[in-house]
C-alpha cells in the first residue's frame, strides 16, 4: 500500500490519480470512501469528522494507492508520500474552493508548521516529502515516482512565512 497525504491543496487527489495509473494500482480517495461508507462520527466547521477506527478497518489489506489528508494521523504498514506546497501557493490553490476563511487559515498554518509531515513521521516507517510549489502535477508525479524507486525526499522549511508576518 502507498499512502498519499498532505495539507488540502497540496495536490494529493490530482497526483494520486497519476501515480496509481503509472503503477497500475487501484486508487482509494479517502474523502469519497468516508462519504460512501459513512465512516464519520459527525461534522465540525462544515467538514466531516472521520471515524479513524472505521477507516483503518476499511483499509486493512488494501493493495493499492490511498490518498487523503487524514491518513497522516493513521498508523498503517505503508510508505507515506507527503505532498507539500508553500503556504502562499496553497492560499492561491484553496481560493476557488470557497472554504470558510478560518478553514483556509487553519490549513495554511498546518502546512507552515509541517503538521502532516510530523504526524506521518510518527505513523509510517518511511516517509517521502515532495514540494509541489511552482511545479506542474506531471512534474510532481515524476519526482514522486523517482523518489519511490530510487530513494530521496525534498526538505521544506516554511519558517519565512512566519518571519514575514508583521505584528
Ligand atoms: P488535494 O487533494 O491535496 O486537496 P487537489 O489535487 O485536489 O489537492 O488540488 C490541487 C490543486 O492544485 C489543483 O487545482 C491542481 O491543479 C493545482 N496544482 C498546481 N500545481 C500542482 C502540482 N504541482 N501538483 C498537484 N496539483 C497542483
Ligand atoms: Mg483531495
Amino acid at each position: 500500500m502507498f499512502v498519499i497525504t498532505g495539507t488540502p491543496g497540496t495536490g494529493k487527489t490530482t497526483i494520486a490519480k497519476l501515480i496509481a495509473k503509472r503503477l497500475e494500482l487501484p486508487l482509494i480517495e479517502v474523502n469519497k470512501l468516508v462519504k460512501q461508507k459513512k465512516l464519520y462520527t459527525g461534522t465540525e466547521g462544515g467538514s466531516l469528522v472521520v471515524d479513524m477506527a472505521k477507516l483503518k478497518k476499511e483499509l486493512r489489506g488494501f493493495d493499492g494507492v490511498v490518498e487523503g489528508h487524514v491518513l497522516c494521523e493513521l498508523k498503517l504498514p505503508a510508505t507515506a508520500l507527503v505532498f507539500r506546497a508553500s503556504p502562499l501557493a496553497l492560499r492561491k490553490r484553496l481560493a476557488p474552493r470557497k472554504y470558510p476563511k478560518q478553514k483556509v487559515l487553519d490549513n495554511l498554518e498546518a502546512e507552515a508548521l509541517d503538521y502532516c509531515a510530523i504526524k506521518a513521521t510518527e505513523n509510517y516507517s518511511r516517509i517521502i516529502q515532495i514540494d509541489t510549489t511552482g511545479l506542474t502535477p506531471a512534474k510532481s508525479t515524476s519526482i514522486a515516482l523517482n523518489y519511490l524507486k530510487r530513494g530521496g525526499s525534498d526538505f521544506v522549511d516554511w519558517s519565512e512565512y512566519f518571519l514575514s508576518v508583521r505584528v
